[in-house]
């Protein structure tokens, strides 16, 4: 394992960080968690030299921190910084910081968290740390020894993020960023200047929810040129190493082999280590995925459960599937994979959503939880169009290529 700089902090961080939002699925269950799976992945990781365990209140609907917990057991907290998130989205009022808190303290049977954050900032829920004294309270729990360190993670535009940085003297921030959203959210501009007032910058989504681990033929083909033989995912990944600015890469592994492989290419990273050559393999793969994805859906799940029971997140994958593919037969598949998807009553299952595109009722519920900002009925609509009626792709979407 490599370690970077984690910040102004005094302590060295793993490149990789092993993220517990997607971890091994429970049996007949689409949002629990497998704990002895989970335990085993986790604690391989560790073994392997991860020493950054990132969870939060909402993942796995509460599991996750529950499993972090467990596994954490027998010396391995010891061995790990962990993190977790106060969920922005359900403080309503100022007690509800120590409310949350003693929770998650308990769920991952711990007396401390070493970095505590809020969870998923924007422009609104930062007026809300403000207006209840949240940065108080973390103060006051760091006083205490239950929080090391204070943070937030972010989902907005690089004015909200440089704003929330300049507002207070803040441990570290974790970004959306990857070789395809430099762009977007707190962009490489918010990555540099966080990096430059010495806050440590981790990084979330290094393959945009799965998305630049599948790449569409015109993107393999590139891969499958270069010189240098890599997977998808560790082009991706290596894309963030290389940069100074990065402390630790969060990945979201859900089995053994994406562990293994992830700590494989954490051990071979290292800061400036690509050269021109593999710097335009990326350049040329970020373009052909810029003009292929349809809805920006990174799979994070926030939006979930939808009362109505539409599985918002496969709804968008599929979609953004058919759109990477060109041949016909995997098309087909593709569709086949929506009409699957239950389009109402007697199959819905509310407790497991199933639901495709056609079950939204428009209640605008999902919409202000959306991290993406998604308009997510109206792009339901255009998945029912497309994948279930047979509209083309360029009715709505004209600048696809
Ligand atoms: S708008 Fe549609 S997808 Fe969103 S919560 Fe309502 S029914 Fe579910
Ligand atoms: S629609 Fe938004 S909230 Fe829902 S999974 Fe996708 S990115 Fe996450």
């Amino acid at each position: 394992m490599q370690y970077r700089k984690m910040g102004s902090l005094d302590w060295e961080v793993s490149a990789l960080g092993f993220g517990c939002m997607r971890l091994p699925a429970r049996r007949f269950s689409l949002m629990g968690a497998d704990l002895e799976e989970s335990k085993r992945i986790i604690r391989y990781g560790i073994d392997r030299g991860i020493n950054y365990i990132d969870t939060a209140w909402p993942y796995h609907l509460g599991e996750s921190e529950k499993v972090v917990g467990e596994t954490l057991r027998d010396g391995y907290r010891e061995k790990v910084k962990l993190v977790t998130k106060l969920p922005m989205f359900l403080v309503r009022r100022t007690a509800d910081f120590e409310r949350f808190l003693n929770v998650q303290l308990e769920r991952l049977q711990t007396d401390h968290v070493d970095i505590y954050l809020f969870h998923a900032l924007n422009a609104g829920s930062f007026q809300k740390v403000k207006q209840l004294g949240l940065i108080e309270k973390m103060e006051e729990a760091q006083r205490q020894g239950r929080i090391c360190h204070v943070g937030f993670s972010f989902h907005d535009t690089y004015p909200v993020f440089k704003e929330i940085l300049d507002y207070y003297d803040w441990d570290m921030a974790q970004i959306q960023y990857n070789y395809m959203d430099t762009c977007v959210q707190a962009t490489t501009e918010g990555l540099e200047y966080a990096h430059d007032k010495g806050v440590a910058v981790v990084i979330m989504e290094p393959v945009k929810g799965g998305t630049l681990a599948s790449p569409p033929r015109e993107a393999a083909d590139v891969i499958e040129d270069a010189a240098v033989k890599r997977t998808p995912v560790d082009w991706a990944l290596q894309f963030l190493w290389n940069r100074p600015e990065v402390a630790t890469v969060l990945s979201g592994m859900s089995n053994m082999q994406q562990v293994v492989e992830n700590c494989d290419s954490a051990d071979r990273s290292g800061i400036n280590s690509l050269n021109g050559e593999e710097n335009q393999v990326i350049s040329r793969l970020a373009e052909i995925y810029q003009n292929k994805i349809l809805v920006p859906c990174t799979g994070c799940e926030y939006c979930m459960p939808c009362p109505h029971g539409v599985n918002i997140p496969q709804n968008f994958a599929i979609l953004n599937n058919f759109s990477l593919e060109k041949s016909w037969i995997r098309r087909f598949q593709t569709r086949r994979a929506y009409r699957k998807l239950t389009s109402g009553p007697p199959k819905l299952d509310l407790d497991n959503p199933n639901g495709n595109a056609s079950v939204c009722i428009n209640c605008g519920l999902c919409v202000e939880k959306c991290p993406q900002e998604i308009d997510i009925p109206v792009e339901l609509e255009r998945v029912n169009a497309i994948l279930g009626k047979g509209d083309s792709i360029r009715k709505y979407y004209p600048d696809i290529s």
